[in-house]
């Protein structure tokens, strides 16, 4: 059976190649044609010889997304759905901003995590994507951006991307390397609901990446209420494996944080948090609850969140609060799926 090339780091595929009589120079030159061209036809792989575009032609195919349907906002935003070879659908964001081009992918089709908030887990978990797929989310990305555009990435789509570990880490790695997109590790944050062994595991990967952990809540009650994760990994544990995060990579920490009104968004509630993560290398970033009309849930006004952060702010912690992208077209986690999966 045939697989799809972007499964392959550049080592693997000059083993392959080698193994059919050719120079493994001849890789790069493959990689070069798919990442730094965007080529998507081994026909026009003009620089090789012809037997070895006819076996690769074989053995390999160049694609397994298509794109199904764009959504562009007035702000620049485009939210992509994908469809999957297996019929599946998946959706990612292009957010261009100042000098940037920031890709929001997804890991995984659905999410088994069903936080109350967000529109991603609302229809289950169906798989993991594969490591190709992935890739496949950031060459499309890429090439519907203005000026084939893509400076930055974020695992912040659907799914937990530390749930799908050595997939994500391997697109990762090949997304950075030189060979292909080469963007910088410091560009790739993974965000994460809390996983903490693979948090943990991630901190021996010898990886530049950022981290955000998606923490909204100080509380465990209400944690639990609004993340059932929380059932599994208690904030006393998760800020201990941040912590160790931090000290073993040396890099700080981003905690995401969702307002949400009558729910977190209170200056008790700030108060907390600022108790919770004061003495870490960490930063929060404030997030302005998008409305999924299924969850229910709003973002408080303007002067609460204002106070919220003044809170912080007081009590030492770097705060920044997200703008929000996109509105007009169903652009936070899952919506554009939902909206297809309900058609
Ligand atoms: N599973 C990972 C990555 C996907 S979610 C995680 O939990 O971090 C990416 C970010 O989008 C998270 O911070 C998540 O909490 C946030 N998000 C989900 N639903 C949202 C909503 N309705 N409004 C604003 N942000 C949302």
């Amino acid at each position: 059976m045939n697989m799809n090339i972007k499964e392959l780091a550049l080592r693997e595929l000059q083993s392959i190649i080698e193994s059919w009589g050719y120079k493994k120079f001849a890789a790069a030159q493959i990689f070069s044609w798919v990442y730094k061209k965007g080529i998507e036809d081994f026909n026009a792989m003009s620089n090789l010889p012809v037997p070895l575009r006819e076996k690769l032609k074989e053995r390999f195919y160049l694609s397994d997304a298509v794109v199904a349907e764009k959504l562009v906002s007035r702000d620049g935003t485009q939210k992509i759905l994908f469809r999957l070879k297996d019929g599946n659908y998946i959706e990612s964001a292009l957010i261009p901003a100042e000098g940037r081009v920031t890709g929001c992918v997804s890991s995984q089709v659905g999410c088994k995590y069903a936080c109350a908030f967000c529109a991603s887990g609302l229809s289950g978990f169906k798989r993991d994507l594969s490591c190709g797929e992935i890739i496949d989310e950031v060459f499309l990305l890429k090439k519907n951006s203005p000026e084939q555009k893509l400076t930055h990435l974020v695992f912040m789509g659907t799914g937990e991307p530390l749930d799908n570990y050595d997939n994500v880490l391997k697109a990762i790695r090949i997304i950075n390397s030189p060979e292909a997109f080469h963007i910088g590790a410091r560009r790739i944050t993974i965000s994460t609901s809390g996983l903490i062994p693979e948090i943990k595991r991630l901190s021996g990967e010898g990886l530049q990446i950022e981290l955000s952990v998606s923490l909204h809540a100080a509380d465990d009650s209400v944690r639990t209420k609004i993340m059932p994760v929380n059932k599994k990994y208690s904030l006393k544990d998760l800020r201990a494996a941040c912590r160790d995060y931090i000290n073993k990579t040396n890099r700080q920490i981003t905690f995401e944080y969702i307002l949400i009104k009558g729910v977190n968004a209170d200056l008790r509630d700030a108060e907390k948090l600022c108790t919770l993560i004061r003495g870490l290398n960490a930063k929060v970033n404030l997030i302005l609850s998008n409305k999924v009309p299924e969850c229910g849930f709003e973002p408080p006004d303007k002067k609460t969140t204002a106070a919220f952060k003044n809170t912080l702010a007081d009590g030492g912690i770097q705060v920044t609060v997200r703008a929000s992208r996109g509105e007009d077209i169903q652009a936070a986690c899952g919506q554009l799926r939902l909206r297809h999966e309900q058609k």
